[in-house]
């Protein structure tokens, strides 16, 4: 479904990233997995072999603009073109309001939301040169609910919804569209490293009865990546089989 493509995969080493870096791949695009240090990305591409030829790694600051456009061009060097770009790249905390101090807040924005700026506006202008492109953000479905703690973070993932919605409206007209991916409670390491207890009692408030797989996530990232989805654009795809409805 991609073959001919290059994707750009933020946290791209682990996770769900890493899912769909792994589902990008076996759909034929080329890949470049963006992670925060060389180390972990070169782990990650080691753990690639037989796509060896098809997948490179970038570390760059992904809230420092000139770093990221140098990033980017080096993947546009390598494979000719950037079709994708999948900001995916997070992280959470879940401390209370009452101790939340203003460095943990940025910290969060920062990577969040961002970093989801800076790459975007870096892919936007290399895809608009080349006729058009696709921009998926990872949001979350506490972007729609909120949650009782860690207030950075719901809020970072609103702003991503704000942001998705807001470039698909402003990049239209440059062929370019921009979607975002709200997974449900999703089996990364964290959720795995939970006691079974817990992860049951979680799937038991779930509808579909389980909790996501980062494939279950990388499968709605293949969709909005692909031409099936040639006229959504503006779009936050809830994947969290209807948890919270
Ligand atoms: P994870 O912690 O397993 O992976 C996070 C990825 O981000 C890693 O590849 C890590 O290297 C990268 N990263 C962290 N800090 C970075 C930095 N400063 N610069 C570049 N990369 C950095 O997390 P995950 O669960 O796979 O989360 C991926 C995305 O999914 C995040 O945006 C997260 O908010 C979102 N999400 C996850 C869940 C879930 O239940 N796992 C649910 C909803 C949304």
């Amino acid at each position: 479904m991609l073959t001919g493509k290059t994707a750009i995969v933020t946290g791209g080493t682990r996770g769900i990233g890493f899912a769909i870096v792994r589902t990008y791949l076996e759909n034929g695009a080329n890949v470049a997995i963006a992670g925060s240090r060389q180390e972990t990305v070169e782990k990650a591409v080691a753990q690639l072999p037989e796509y060896r030829d098809r997948v490179m790694g970038i570390w760059p600051d992904l809230c420092d603009p000139e770093a990221v456009a140098a990033a980017f061009a080096s993947v546009k060097e390598r494979f000719g073109s950037l079709d994708i770009l999948a900001n995916n790249a997070g992280i959470s905390s879940r401390t209370s309001l009452y101790d939340y101090t203003l460095e943990e807040f940025n910290k969060i924005m920062s990577l969040n939301v961002t970093a989801v700026f800076v790459c975007s506006q870096a892919a936007a202008r290399i895809m608009k040169d080349q006729g058009g492109g696709v921009i998926i953000s990872t949001s979350s479905m506490v972007g729609e609910y909120g949650q009782p703690s860690g207030c950075g973070y719901p809020t970072s993932k609103f702003a991503v919804n704000g942001l998705t919605k807001s470039l698909a409206r402003e990049l239209a007209k440059d062929h370019i569209r921009v979607n975002a991916v709200a997974p449900g409670v999703t089996k990364t390491d964290m959720v795995a490293a939970l006691p079974q207890e817990l992860v049951d009692r979680i799937s038991a408030g779930i509808p579909m009865g389980r909790v996501g797989e980062p494939v279950d996530i990388a499968n709605a990232y293949l969709f909005l990546a692909s031409d099936l989805s040639s006229y959504v654009t503006g779009v936050t795809l809830r994947v969290d089989g209807a948890a919270m409805t």
